[in-house]
């Protein structure tokens, strides 16, 4: 027997030992249910940025919202080990510290969502970080799970001093009152976030051309489908990179092996799917984090290509 084997031995037997001890004369700690989840944030270095992703809450999505044969999707559901049925969404929140800036990339769905989301206030503060100190807000599209955290249940800008940019592409979309008129009426409530976004900043909602740097360090990148105007954000300090999504990926089990299927509220199907494999075939190929808002908290992982699908591994946590 070797001696870290024998030390290891001494250690288990001592444990014993104190467990018996403790049968013995047990004190059984008593305390109180907590009732609901600890907030959830979770810190990262990007070079010399900080991104926090902060869990909004979550949706359930129903699979049958998939533009793809139901056989299909239960066969990838069973796969993946879960359920066939409504599908536990994560949305995530990602802030980002350049050390000049304060940049949050997408507000997550407010109390909109239901009762499960609407947790970003909470989740600032557990970041030690006030609404106020937010100095802008970049939106990757224009829907009330991305949209409607900027905006408090009153009707007031949350972020009092931040500029809220938005691709113009969507902003010229979801605030035209024609579109609006024309939509039908199952969809009209989909406009409802960009109305009260509008109404609550006024003049700081800025729109921006897809491309353009927003500010040191952070580039919109075209990725139009999901919406007109739906835009990724590339996020570079130094060498290191990640790629803010947004809704490129809904349902992981079926969209990464099947890039191609779309989900009902992508605004053009080709355009999504296309624009999905664009941004994904980026991020495999330059080994680029990606952070997405609706894959399990934190959000973040790398891609591979294998074929034409792709294979997600979630980073580790990060602890510094
Ligand atoms: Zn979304």
């Amino acid at each position: 027997m070797n001696m870290q084997r024998r030390h290891l031995l001494t250690a288990t037997s001592a444990a014993v030992g104190l467990s018996l001890a403790g049968l013995a004369a047990p004190v059984w700690a008593k305390a109180p249910m907590a009732g609901n989840q600890v907030i959830s944030v979770h810190r990262m270095k990007l070079g010399n940025f900080e991104v926090t992703t902060i869990l909004d809450g979550f949706i359930e999505l129903d699979p049958k919202l998939l533009n793809a044969p139901q056989d299909m999707v239960q066969r990838l559901f069973e796969a993946a080990n879960l359920p066939y049925g409504p599908i536990r969404t994560p949305v995530n929140t990602f802030l980002v510290n350049t050390g000049d800036k304060l940049v949050l990339l997408d507000t997550g769905g407010a109390k909109f969502l239901g009762p499960t989301a609407g947790r970003l206030v909470q989740g600032l503060a557990a970041a030690g970080v006030e609404p106020a100190q937010i100095d802008e807000i970049y939106i990757t599209h224009m829907h009330g799970d991305h949209l409607h955290g900027a905006v408090t249940p009153e009707g007031v800008a949350l972020f009092p001093n931040a500029v809220l940019r938005i691709a113009q592409q969507d902003v010229d979309y979801w605030l035209n009152p024609d579109i609006e008129a024309a939509a039908p009426v199952a969809q009209k409530g989909r406009f409802m976030p960009a109305k009260r976004a509008k109404a609550a900043y006024g003049d700081r909602l800025k729109p921006f051309k897809q491309g353009e740097e927003l500010t040191p360090g952070i580039t919109s990148v075209a990725a139009v489908g999901h919406t007109p105007g739906h835009s990724c954000f590339m996020v570079q300090s130094g060498t290191a990179k990640m790629l803010a999504i947004g809704d490129l990926i809904h349902i992981a089990p079926v969209q990464f092996a099947n890039p191609e299927v779309t989900i009902a509220f992508d605004w053009e199907q080709a355009k999504a799917s296309g624009s999905r494999m664009n941004m994904f075939d980026m991020a495999a190929k330059d080994n680029i984090l990606v952070a997405a808002v609706h894959l399990p908290f934190p959000g973040l992982g790398t891609l591979k290509k294998e074929g034409k699908s792709y294979t997600y591994t979630p980073m580790t946590w990060r602890l510094f």
